[in-house]
């Protein structure tokens, strides 16, 4: 990667916290390369007599080279190379937050000679220095776009290299295998003779594993990207008693994330740690009113877009024509719980059909037995036993590893003679490596870091 290589010549800078008028009291302006301490000490003023040391915070005024002009009061912290998190000087300003004055420090610093960090290349430095391995890199994106407290924990999980662990030791228990077989390539009177059960054991164990790497990973998207619900009902079955107690728990974080619109009016909490979406399909009843007919088109696109539609109906009145006719416009490939509220008032001995689950959205009772039936529905249920999920990228290449180690096992089952083995045993381990960063071209690096936040 030589073109990577050779831009940790030049020194980056970006505001590395998030910024928005009137919020926030300190924002960062961070510096990585070797011009890094050099442009500190030409915008920072400092009073009195304070050392320059590595990891010691310094106090002073950014002041503006060319007119002397002091721009903010502010703290620096120098973090010398190698014990900063590109493993090169690193020099953080911590200015006052707010647009005018970051942005003026900001380009101050560009014009001292820094160049403006793209998307991520803090953290691409760092995993090109050796400081990350790419599952880490992978995690701190995730540990800063979650939204719910057990994503945050599995992002932290990712960063604290389970999945670098778990794919390094699969990774290195193919190459032994590769090893043996490539011994017996060149070197076969040498040797004793190979124990082809052996290899297509650890193989087959290997295809196992990442088989189910794959399936959490899925479920641990589940828990990043978080489930949209729409709840649907006639009017005064108790949606918004339901609302109200879902809501009790612990709330999502709303991340405006780049990308993501909202045009829908949605509320967001959490669920047994899956962050939910509430969409919103208050349109959506049994009218013949033209007016409200404008509502509905766009509450049956919400209800369209829904990972599960909850359908609310009244136990104590039983299942009528209008509820009927709501369960009718639930388009097919949507996910349906039909959930009976108002159980208290259900006569004893009534029918509850053809409720899926009975819930008093007064009292709660029956809260969990819905959140359970919920999760499980989606394909979410024993999210809590998650220790490590791949995402989308490493899923893929996961998945290809474990194809190909299937192929590798069907020419050991032909009997086909040794290099057919190797051929495809090689292609997984080259896809392990790809989750790691250990075998990654510059163009995947790209890709992957370029879907970070600036200054990260
Ligand atoms: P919505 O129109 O579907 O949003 O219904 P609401 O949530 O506003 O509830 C309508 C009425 O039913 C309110 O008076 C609620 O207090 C009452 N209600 C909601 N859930 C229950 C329940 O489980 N049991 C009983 N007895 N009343 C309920």
């Amino acid at each position: 990667m030589p073109r990577l290589l050779a831009a940790s010549s030049d020194t980056i800078a970006a505001i590395a916290t998030a910024v928005a008028p009137g919020q926030g009291s300190v924002a960062i302006v961070r510096l990585s390369g070797p011009q890094a301490e050099a442009i500190g000490r030409l915008l920072f003023q400092t009073p009195g007599q304070q050392l320059w040391d590595s990891h010691r915070v310094l106090y002073g005024h950014v002041v503006d080279p060319a007119t002397g002009e002091r721009v903010d009061e502010a703290l620096l912290l120098l973090m010398r190379a190698p014990r900063s998190f590109t493993r090169e000087d690193v020099v953080e300003l911590h200015c006052h937050g707010g647009l005018v004055v970051v942005r003026r420090v900001l380009e101050l610093v560009l014009a001292a000679g820094a160049r403006r960090a793209e998307a991520g290349e803090f953290s691409l430095r760092a995993v090109l220095n050796g400081r990350l391995d790419l599952t880490r890199a992978e995690a701190i994106s995730q540990l800063v776009a979650a939204r719910s407290r057990r994503a945050a924990q599995l992002a932290m999980a990712g960063l604290e290299g389970g999945l670098q662990q778990r794919i390094s030791r699969l990774r290195s228990g193919l190459l032994d295998q590769l090893a043996e077989l490539e011994a017996r390539l060149d070197f076969e009177d040498d040797l004793p003779p190979l124990d082809a059960s052996a290899v297509v054991a650890a193989l087959r164990h290997a295809q196992g594993e990442l088989r189910q790497l794959v399936a959490e990973g899925q479920q641990g998207e589940l828990l990043r990207e978080g489930l949209r619900v729409a709840i649907v009902g006639r009017p005064n079955v108790g949606k918004s008693s339901l609302l109200n107690l879902l809501s009790q728990r612990e709330r999502a974080i709303v991340t405006d994330l780049p990308g993501t619109t909202r045009d829908l009016l949605e509320s967001e909490l959490v669920l047994d740690g899956v962050p939910l979406t509430l969409l919103d399909t208050a349109g959506i009843r049994p009218t013949s009113d033209p007016v409200e007919r404008l509502g509905i088109a766009r509450s049956e696109a919400a209800l369209a877009s829904a990972d599960v539609v909850l359908l609310l109906f009244d136990l104590a009145e039983g299942w009528t024509a209008d509820d009927q006719e709501l369960r009718d416009r639930v388009p097919g490939g949507v996910t349906l719980l039909v959930v009976g509220n108002k159980r208290d008032r259900l006569p004893a001995g009534a029918p509850i059909e053809p409720a899926e689950v009975t819930l008093c959205a007064l009292t709660g009772e029956g809260r969990k037995e819905l959140a359970a039936a919920l999760l499980e529905r989606c394909g979410a249920a024993g999210l809590q036993g998650l220790e490590v999920a791949l995402n989308g990228r490493q899923r893929e290449l996961a998945a290809a590893a474990a194809a190909a180690l299937g192929q590798s096992l069907e020419a050991a089952e032909a009997g086909l003679p040794w290099d057919f083995w190797t051929i495809d045993l090689r292609e997984a381990i080259g896809r392990l490596g790809e989750i790691t960063g250990e075998e990654v071209s510059e163009a995947v690096l790209e890709r992957v870091f370029a879907r970070f936040c600036i200054g990260k």
